[in-house]
């Protein structure tokens, strides 16, 4: 994970295999294909994860939605998509236990009638999963039970159904997997943004041209025997980058989050809200100690700007939670949001919201380039299998995939009491312990240990928060981390669950990795500045 040397690979060597984007999908395919033994590269254009996969909902799941549309539309691919997810849930819950976990989920209703048909439904759901993970099966919950639960829910509900799927953190899942894959061997590289490409006479791609965001843009090249494109919602553009007469394949969807305190719902569970106004499902869940309450799905074709929260957005996810709650909501209560961009792939005509979740892998025989289409974060690892496969078989190399039984870095020798070694070791406080193991697994050990040889870093980075500041050093020298935002979005997750705290961190965060990375003084304020400028731009969307 050593940026400045990695960079220098990426110029002098040629690679077997190089990946673009470095979201789920992309950093899937690195840690699989290191693993077949391919030379890979690996580039992102911000930061891993920054895009999409930084703002999903965190569900591992089948999706009880889409098994719902299945039978009421007889639809099987629809059916192969939950069993995909079912299948792979609990693969994510073991490759990383320690980022993530099982979640309770509470569907209230208002009557026995609705009670009936969400537990025949979740019946279902879990036969479909039997024999696949040991998570609980569901079962009806009656009113004293669900409000015990979930103590913010109105004393209007009549019961609720209860059902279990998977809870991941996405960004640090995803980050985990760019560190596997650079221990498995991949060359990996954030802030370097593919520019165009080098082709034969005949059209095929031998050489990416990419850019150095860090360094003014300076030019990397990168050659390579098979491209393979996962930039998610961004896939069209690479596509005509390589071939300018492929036609479009993607419908990218905007779907945000809001964050409210925890108290709003109390308890561990989530609740699932089943129908919006609009026919969709919305859930609130508990993480990072706040609530996340989303999402929505609507076209979005403005996809070079950042997808905010929007004032009008708000008014519609508090107004879908208000008629379950007992306490009144109120816009003052936000902590923070974010929107990210599904990235679909395109069907004629109709909502985004009945689009499939699944994936493909696209293969354009003139330019050899390939593409890894839509999917979910849930089925990363499949995704990353089928697109492996197709590079394994344009390079003729037979290798198969092994990722279904492995450990991701940190879950060597973790298991759920590691942080008491942490505490018992180094010295620190409960929640700093567990925070530590809970996000970085069992390499919690190195970040405690520069804690240990500096002792300021043992400092918290914001007095009433478990982070603390060897955090900061550790992401720079172990995660890559560049700039104050990748570390407060991405690898803490500060910015996604309040604002605030993230803008009160941020003079710490710059000012630290200013030192580690060698910043002047005007560089360190510039970076300030323009975080602050950037949160006042969330808050601003937010509230209209
Ligand atoms: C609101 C919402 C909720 C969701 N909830 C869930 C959920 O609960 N469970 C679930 O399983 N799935 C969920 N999903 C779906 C899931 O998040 C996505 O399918 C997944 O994250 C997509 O990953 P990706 O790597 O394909 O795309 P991305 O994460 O967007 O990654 C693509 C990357 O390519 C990079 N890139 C683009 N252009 C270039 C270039 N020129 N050079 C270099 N890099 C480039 C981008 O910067 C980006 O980081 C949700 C999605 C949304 C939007």
């Amino acid at each position: 994970m050593n940026r400045r040397n990695n960079i220098r690979r990426l110029r002098e060597e040629e690679f077997d295999l190089c990946i673009i984007g470095g979201g789920a999908s992309g950093a899937g395919c690195a840690f699989d294909a290191a693993l077949r033994g391919l030379k890979v590269a690996l580039i992102e254009k911000t930061d891993f994860a920054a895009e999409t996969s930084s703002k999903s909902t965190k569900l591992i799941h089948g999706g009880v939605r889409y098994l719902e549309q299945a039978f009421k539309k007889f639809d099987f691919d629809q059916l192969r998509q939950v069993r995909h997810g079912l299948e792979e849930r609990h693969i994510l819950l073991q490759q990383a236990p320690h980022l993530a976990r099982p979640l309770a989920l509470i569907t209230p209703v208002f009557n026995t009638r609705a009670g009936l048909y969400y537990s025949i439904g979740l019946k279902l759901y879990d036969w479909f999963a039997s024999g696949r993970d040991t998570l609980p099966g569901s079962r009806w919950l009656s009113k004293k039970e669900a409000r015990s639960r979930v103590p913010g829910l109105t004393d209007k509900v009549h019961s609720a159904v209860l059902y279990y799927d998977g809870q991941l953190d996405d960004a640090r899942y995803c980050l985990t997997l760019v560190v596997s894959a650079a221990e498995a061997g991949a060359v990996v590289a954030n802030h370097i943004e593919l520019e165009s490409f080098e082709k034969s006479e005949t059209g095929v791609l031998h050489a990416a041209i990419a850019s150095d965001q860090q360094d003014g843009g300076a030019e990397v090249r990168i050659r390579a025997k098979v491209f393979l494109n996962c930039t998610g919602p961004f896939s069209d553009r690479l596509r005509s980058l390589a071939n300018a007469g492929l036609p479009s394949r993607i419908r990218p969807s905007k779907g945000v989050h809001l964050v409210l305190p925890h108290e709003i719902l109390g308890g561990n569970d989530a609740l699932l809200i089943p129908k919006t106004k609009d026919g969709r499902v919305v859930f609130a869940i508990p993480f990072e100690g706040k609530l996340l309450l989303g999402t929505t799905d609507r076209d979005c074709n403005e996809i070079d700007r950042e997808p905010l929260l929007e004032a009008a957005e708000v008014d519609f996810l508090l107004d879908t939670l208000q008629p379950f709650l007992s306490n009144k909501l109120n816009k003052n209560m936000l902590l923070a949001g974010f929107g990210g961009l599904r990235p679909l792939i395109a069907a004629v005509g109709g909502e985004t919201k009945s689009l499939l979740r699944d994936h493909e892998v696209e293969h354009d025989p003139e330019s050899n380039l390939l593409s890894l289409l839509g999917g979910k974060w849930t089925t990363y690892r499949l995704m990353a299998k089928d697109a492996v496969d197709a590079v394994c078989k344009l390079l003729s190399i037979p290798v198969e995939c092994s990722t279904q039984s492995r450990l991701l870095a940190g879950a060597e020798d973790y298991d759920a009491g590691f942080w008491k070694k942490i505490q018992a070791n180094y010295g620190l406080d409960a929640d700093i312990s567990q925070h530590l193991a809970f996000k970085y697994g069992t390499r919690a050990n190195r970040v405690a240990a520069l804690a240990k040889a500096q002792p300021a870093l043992r400092e918290r980075i914001l007095s009433e928060q478990p982070f603390i500041k060897a955090e900061i050093i550790y992401a720079v020298r172990e995660e890559m981390a560049c700039t104050p935002r990748d570390f407060l979005a991405r690898r803490i997750r500060l910015e996604i669950t309040g604002w605030q705290a993230a803008g009160a961190a941020s003079e710490v965060v710059a000012t630290l990795m200013g030192t580690e990375l060698g910043w002047r003084e005007d560089k360190v304020r510039e970076e300030m500045r323009n975080y602050q400028i950037l949160l006042d731009r969330f808050r601003e969307s937010a509230t209209g």
